[in-house]
């Protein structure tokens, strides 16, 4: 039997306090006071002070560290909460460990040192949201901090809806973003639905709550350059040119990817803020004084076999055509500008003050101009495909925009996952990624070290850790991600509850991944692009991802539509799993990373993919239409 409880207005999230700060509900602490930091040192959240910031309410009232919750979900009159932090520590604001990660990880996702625009609740991916709107967030933090060991909170769109009753395997949180029913899910009728309030856009780990930052993607965009060089350059990018744009939120990772291959790199952006925040990340070495200097600089580095990047600031629709009119030797092309919401991409000759406002007034006329941009932005890299560039669609639609835009060659380059991750898919490898809920460094150089010592034969992932432990400043909790198979992620994930039972950690380890992954994707444009059956638009597959998830454990387990290529473009589906130190945890974890990259195997030896049905018999995948 269930039992229906709306988040909003529910009693039991204590009273409502009239200051506009919330008042802590009975039996339930929130702030600092409920994180334990021992001798101070690993509590940023305690020692940051106020995580309520900028508005009126918060300026009058005492700093309140970590407890932007409310005790009226519906938030009438409430400030928005921007500075949000997550709590620190071992000591817990929830009721038990997974509804603390879940806690802290949406607090995560809204870190200004994470999301791309927290003040809007934007995370990342132009649009991609962690809640609908801040009485949402301030509901959900308050439903998360009360949830029982045996109950489920739903989440419709960035918004709680109920909370049912299940048992202690059922995840604590189930999450839908942005679905429509097939005929409506078209971009128009999914602002009309967003203005009504009714929906919010999830992309892929911001409505699921796992983002952690531009290294998530940083080491998938490694992957990918690394695979580039090995096609082509002799398996290193040193002595040639990347040419790309878009540096936000999953854009930034480009520039370090390319100098960790030791590549020279130029990107374009028409928002220097963006440029700006990739040099403080260490994501970006410079930004030019203007194209002239970002030519020289990046020509001169290529030349000299030198690894460095080069930003500058500049619509790439009119910077992309200059370049190769000028004969940049250009040796890779490719793009991350937020091309996939076409009121994201900026069109030329719009300022990008202005973009947001003129897409709000008049989206129709907006998206028209965007495409035509974007035709002539892809006309250019199809420019340099002709040159004899190596040049590949980075998963952000753009080749189906500029088609639409007018452009009939759009689709002359392929996607970079039938390019070259397609193998890696068969494997059930991808994005395993995993957050330190202590927020102490040491953990994640913990289970750096934990995880070579488990693959010690994996070269390119010793490279990658031992990289990343140099030049990946960390952005809100600290995290760390890396590629990992079938019959890897399981041993890892377990090794890491080991650590936090026996105190080798300071607290749980949260375990989650990417949408993009071996069988949790329905995406034409991007993961299922030219499969070998034909099979690219078929979206059982995320679906049966997320209810294997969810009857094997998953601490919350999400399904989105739209992520990384737009509405109306993919279903995919997430899960994230937490390592508390239980022997409850173990039991999930084992199942969970087990047969969510399992779902790949299966995936890919349904298409027809020899590797996979390798795969499957060396690990006793059971796939019943191969047995008898
Ligand atoms: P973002 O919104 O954080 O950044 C987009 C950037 O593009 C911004 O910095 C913006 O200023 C810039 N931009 C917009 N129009 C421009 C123009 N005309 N010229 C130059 N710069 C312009 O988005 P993000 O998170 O970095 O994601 C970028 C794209 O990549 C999105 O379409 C996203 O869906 C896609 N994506 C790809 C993958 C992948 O695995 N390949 C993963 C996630 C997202």
């Amino acid at each position: 039997m269930s039992t229906i409880s709306p988040a909003p207005g529910a009693p039991e999230h204590g009273p409502r306090d009239t200051r506009g700060q919330d008042a802590p509900s009975p039996g339930v602490t929130h702030g600092p006071a409920a994180v334990d930091t021992p001798g101070g040192a690993d509590g940023p959240a305690a020692a940051s002070g106020p995580t309520v910031a900028d508005s009126p309410a918060a300026a009058t009232s005492p700093p309140v560290a970590n407890s932007p919750t409310v005790a009226d979900g519906r938030g009438a009159g409430r400030p928005r909460a921007t500075g949000v932090k997550a709590p620190t520590g071992r000591g817990l604001t929830a009721r038990g460990w997974p509804q603390e990660a879940a806690l802290r990880m949406l607090m995560n996702n809204l870190d200004p040192d994470v999301a791309e625009r927290p003040e809007d609740l934007v995370v990342y991916g132009g649009t991609g949201k962690a809640a609908r709107d801040w009485p949402s967030f301030h509901a959900l933090v308050g439903t998360l901090t009360t949830l029982g060991d045996d109950e489920t909170l739903l989440v419709q769109s960035g918004r709680p809806v109920g909370v049912v009753r299940t048992h202690e395997w059922a995840p604590r949180v189930l999450i839908a973003n942005a679905n429509l029913v097939g005929d409506w899910a078209t971009w128009p009728e999914f602002r009309r639905l967003e203005a009504l309030g009714l929906t919010m856009y999830g992309q892929m780990t911001a409505g699921s709550w796992i983002y952690i930052g531009t290294q998530g993607i940083l080491q998938g965009t490694y992957e990918t350059f690394a695979a580039v060089a090995a096609k082509r350059f002799g398996n290193t990018l040193a002595g040639t040119l990347t040419v790309t744009a878009g540096c936000g939120g999953m854009g930034g990772a480009q520039p370090l990817a390319v100098t960790m291959n030791g590549g020279a790199c130029l990107i374009v952006d028409v928002d220097p803020t963006r440029l700006q925040r990739r040099v403080a990340t260490r994501y970006l070495d410079e930004i030019a004084d203007d194209l002239d200097d970002a030519v020289e600089k990046a020509v001169r580095a290529r030349e000299q076999r030198r690894a460095y990047s080069v930003g500058v600031v500049g619509n790439a629709a009119t910077v992309l055509p200059e370049l190769l009119r000028r004969g940049v030797p250009a040796d890779i092309v490719t793009d991350q500008t937020s091309a996939h919401d076409p009121l994201s991409y900026v069109p030329e000759g719009v300022a990008v003050e202005d973009a947001r406002a003129f897409a709000a007034a008049e989206p129709e006329e907006y998206t028209r101009r965007a495409r035509a941009s974007m035709a002539r932005h892809v006309e250019a890299m199809v420019g340099f495909l002709d040159a004899g560039a190596e040049v590949f669609d980075y998963g952000n639609s753009i080749r189906s925009e500029a088609a639409l835009g007018g452009y009939e060659r759009a689709f002359a380059f392929p996607g970079f996952v039938p390019a070259y991750i397609r193998p890696l898919f068969c494997e059930g490898k991808g994005p395993f990624r995993w957050v330190a809920l202590s927020g102490d460094p040491a953990d994640i150089a913990a289970t750096d070290r934990a995880v070579l010592e488990l693959f010690p034969e994996n070269e390119s992932l010793t490279r990658w850790l031992r990289l990343a432990g140099e030049k990946v400043a960390f952005q809100g909790l600290p995290a760390r991600i890396c590629w990992l198979g079938y019959g890897e992620r399981d041993r890892a994930g377990l090794r890491f509850n080991e650590m936090v039972a026996s105190g080798e950690l300071k607290a749980p380890i949260v375990i989650g991944r990417d949408h993009l992954d071996c069988g949790s994707v329905a995406s034409p444009y991007r993961e299922t692009e030219g499969m070998l059956d034909g099979s690219d638009a078929i979206a059982d597959w995320p679906l049966l991802n997320a209810l294997v998830n969810t009857a094997s454990g998953a601490s919350w387990v999400s399904i989105h539509h739209g992520g990384g290529v737009g509405i109306g473009r993919s279903i995919h589906a997430g899960q994230v799993s937490v390592a508390d130190g239980t022997p409850l945890a173990a039991q999930k974890l084992e199942r969970v990373l087990t047969n969510d990259p399992g779902m790949g195997v299966i995936r890919h030896v349904d298409a027809g993919y020899e590797a996979a049905e390798r795969v499957a018999r060396e690990h006793g995948v059971r796939i019943p239409m191969r047995e008898g």
